[in-house]
Order: structure tokens, then sequence, then C-alpha cells
């Protein structure tokens, strides 16, 4: 008897399926905690003063409409993200997720016989996408932790569709500066789109962000790829966009379901979207919190990568263990051997207190 394997598109077997942090709720139920409420969760990025209030009333206000399909040309929120964002309503694609716009990408310019160019520490989706898109990857070593952006340049070939480029990147927290993209911008033959995925960007404060909408409003073969999961709060939402040239987003806008942002998400995007308040107090927890991490990091002797990001990598010895131990304290962080970075743990910026239970599981787990 033939069996689903048999029957399956060949390549999807041999796919890798991404690994999410884990749920708190799963956690604490494995690990005999009373409730998820004695976990601090340190593992994805997430924004842990939670989501911005208006998002939240705003929510609240949709619920009641629930039984409606959502608007799927999202309107308001277009309308609102070009205002902020000094573009064309047109030139905006939104999206579950700015994982949704990663992987539109891959269905609309990878194939056999193509490839992507990466850093090889850079997001893993990238990679994933690539593969069920059955293109090659080619991944470029990083230089100090941050993308070698040569390397990449003299890496694309006549097989290559697009290079990704996540600044500020995950895992690693590093950011590469304006002049910097912009000369590699410049560089990229006209036949390859270059992706800017730019979801953590909004943490940094104004004066600091690169203006890569510019290559959009230039014309340039780029696609930003921004997200409401981390400065905004809303990762449980799935809410993303694409900024690019309108005909390119006319090519993703192809190949999307009609309705992939749902109504909630749609409402929570707006309200969030003008919480100047939120962001403010966003940014200012993830600088104190990235100082406090520092400072016990050094205490203990402890090695990290300066991140400009809410969070931070940091040399423990056997990564794995680590993280196994600190979870049973109750501080999940996540393990970093799936990148090559088997002595590294990657920890989220928490609150002030959870922070502090990061490092003193940290001391314990070290010391014994
Ligand atoms: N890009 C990068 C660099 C990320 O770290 C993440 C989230 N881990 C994403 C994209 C996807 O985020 P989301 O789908 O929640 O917008």
């Amino acid at each position: 008897m033939k069996t689903f394997a048999d029957l399956a598109n060949p390549w999807i077997g041999g796919l890798a399926i991404y690994e999410p942090g884990r749920p708190v709720e799963e956690v604490a139920r494995e690990l005999g905690f009373e409730s998820a409420d004695e976990i601090s969760k340190l593992a994805s990025n997430e924004n842990a003063l939670g989501p911005s209030p208006r998002a939240v009333a705003a929510m609240r206000e949709a619920a009641s409409k629930m039984h409606r399909y959502p608007d799927g040309g999202a309107f308001y929120l277009k309308q609102a993200l070009a205002a902020k964002l000094d573009v064309r309503p047109s030139q905006i694609l939104t999206a579950n997720g700015s994982n949704e716009v990663l992987e539109l990408i891959g269905h609309v310019f990878l194939g056999p016989d193509t490839n992507i160019v990466m850093a090889d520490r850079a997001f893993v989706v990238y990679r994933l996408i690539a593969r069920s898109s059955r293109a090659e990857v080619v991944a470029v070593k990083m230089k100090d932790y941050t993308h070698d952006l040569d390397a990449m340049l003299a890496a694309i070939t006549d097989r290559t569709k697009v290079v990704f480029v996540s600044n500020p990147n995950n895992p690693t927290g590093t950011m590469l500066d304006e002049p910097a993209v912009e000369r590699f911008v410049a560089r990229v033959p006209d036949s390859v789109v270059v992706c800017l995925d730019e979801a953590y960007i909004e943490l940094l404060p104004e004066d600091r962000q690169p203006d890569s909408l510019a290559f959009v409003r230039q014309g340039k073969k780029v696609i930003v790829a921004r997200t409401f999961s981390k400065t905004y709060g809303l990762a449980g939402l799935r809410i993303g966009y694409a900024v690019a040239a309108e005909d390119c987003i006319g090519l993703l806008n192809r190949v999307r379901q009609p309705f992939n942002v749902n109504a909630m998400a749609l409402a929570a995007a707006v309200a969030a979207l003008d919480d100047d308040e939120h962001v403010r107090r966003t940014r200012e927890m993830v600088r104190s919190g990235l100082a406090q991490l520092e400072e016990g990091f050094r205490r203990l002797g402890l090695a990290f990568v300066p991140a400009v990001v809410n969070f931070m990598l940091v040399k423990v010895g056997k990564g794995r263990e680590v993280f196994e131990a600190l979870q049973r304290r109750g501080v999940i962080v996540r393990p970093m051997d799936g990148y090559g970075l088997p002595e590294y743990v990657r920890v989220t910026v928490g609150t002030r207190a959870e922070n502090e239970k990061c490092l003193r599981g940290l001391r314990e787990v070290l010391a014994g």
C-alpha cells in the first residue's frame, strides 16, 4: 500500500521543520510548575511589555464583528502605513506575519535551478523557504557576527534570484549601517531581488534607522519586510507587511490567500501604528534591559555579542545543556546549535525582574 510520503512531492519529506520557542504552558506542564506565570519566556524575541494597549482596545471592539470576513485589501491599514512611511498604498502588501512575506517571495521568484544568497547565521526561515521552493541556498560566512556584504556580492551567480539581508539580524542582534547597505544595493545586479528583512528596525531610535524605503522610492529591486510582532507586541496576531515597487507588490498579491490577514489583526495594527507612547516605552525597556544583561554577563565572566535589538547572544559553554538547566529554573532561552553556535544561547530582553531571574539562573547553572 502506498503511504502519503509516496504520494507527496518527492522533495517535501526532506524539508526541515521550523523549531519555534516552546510555549510556556507546555514547559510548565512538563516540568511540574503550578502555573505558566512562573515561567519567563525569553526565547522568541517578543515584546516583554505586551501588546500596545491601543491595539488591545481595538481588538475588543473588533471582536463583535468577527462573523464578517476581513477587508482583503487592507484599505485602512495600507492608508495608515503609506502615510507613516511616505510611500503609496499600492507599494504595500499586508501579510500573515512578515514570515508570509518571505514565503510569498519564494512563490514568486524561486524554483528549481535558482538560488538564494544569505548569511550563514541569518534568520533560518530564508533557508526553509528556499528549500520548499526547491531553490538552492548559498550561505555566506558572516564576519564578526555581521553580514559580509562583499562576500555575499561575490557569491551572486546567474542563478541567484533573491538575496536576503536581515537588518538588524536574528539571531546575532547586529546591524549594518546605512552606507554599507546603500553600497551593497547599488552593486547588486539588476537581475536579483534584495529582500531587506527589518523585523526589528522600529526598536532603534529613529535617527539610527537606515532609510531603506528610499530604495523603494528610487525604484530599486528591493523588498522591505517588516512586522507588528516585535516593537508593537503583536506576535500572536500574525501581521506584517512588505514595501516594494508597485509591480512587485502586484506579483506578491497574486500568490497570497484572499484573506491572508485576519480582521482583528487589521484593526489592532492600525491602532498600534499610532501608539507612539508604547513604542517609546518599548525602546526604553530594551535599552535598559540590554544594559542590565550586559552588566550581568560581565559579572559572570561571559562573552556576548553586543546587540542593538531586544535579544543577545551569550557564550555559556554547552548551550543546549544550559538551555535545559535554565528551563528547569523557569527561564526559557533559545539554544543556538541549529545556527552552528553550540556554545551560545540567545536571550530575549524581558522585564527587569525576568532579566534578573535569567542572570540568577545562569549564575546557579554555571556554578554547579
Ligand atoms: N524576520 C526575522 C529576522 C525574525 O526574527 C522574525 C521572527 N522571529 C521574522 C522575520 C518573522 O516574524 P513575524 O512572522 O512574526 O512577522
